[in-house]
């Protein structure tokens, strides 16, 4: 979508347990709200809300409804075909999620070839230091490989998870104004 005033729909991927609900959450709560409002359309997987990026309002519809668990390529796809940008998410101290995610950045290009859809490779989980099981520097590299944003964050200790959330927009409206 490429309205004025920049409406979006984001989505969330990642193995299960990553941090998908935690996000989900912190970008529910009225932290960085426009409005003191709670979100009013929060049911448990999606939420729209206004927030301000860089003085400028963006209404981000933020969506949670993959399944991580199932291998069925039909209920994947709607969900991957459904946004404008994705948060595609893994834990440092879960190796399997970070090549899960590998997988999924690969079906996303095959979903959506011929489309340039912003994407942010996000290594969660970073307060974890001694259960660490994937660096910085090979989380870096992998975002370079698929050509993505990348950046760690603590959902926990709510690190990153805006600056995530801003990364995006920031993103989205760059594609809007080269379209
Ligand atoms: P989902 O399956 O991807 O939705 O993952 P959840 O959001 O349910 O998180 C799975 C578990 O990891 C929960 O117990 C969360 O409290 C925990 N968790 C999520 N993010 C973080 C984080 O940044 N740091 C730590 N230490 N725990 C986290």
């Amino acid at each position: 979508s490429a309205e004025p005033g920049g409406s979006y729909r984001v989505v969330l991927l990642g193995a299960s347990g990553v941090g998908k609900t935690a996000f989900a959450n912190i970008f529910a709560g009225a932290a960085d709200s426009m409005d003191s409002d709670d979100c009013e359309l929060c049911g448990e997987e999606v939420c729209e809300k206004e927030i301000e990026v860089d003085g400028e309002p963006a209404t981000l519809t933020l969506l949670d409804t993959w399944d991580a668990e199932t291998d069925n390529k039909c209920a994947q796809e709607p969900c991957m075909q459904t946004g404008d940008a994705y948060l595609l998410l893994y834990s440092v101290t879960d190796r399997a999620s970070f090549l899960r995610a590998s997988e999924l950045r690969i079906s996303l290009r095959c979903v959506r070839p011929a489309q340039h859809t912003p994407i942010i490779l996000v290594g969660n989980k970073c307060d974890l230091v001694r259960r660490r099981e994937v660096s910085v520097s090979e989380g870096r590299a992998c975002a370079a490989v698929f050509d993505c944003k990348f950046i760690e964050t603590s959902a926990a200790m709510q690190h990153n998870v805006w600056e995530a959330f801003h990364g995006m927009v920031r993103q989205l409206r760059l594609r809007r104004e080269s379209k």
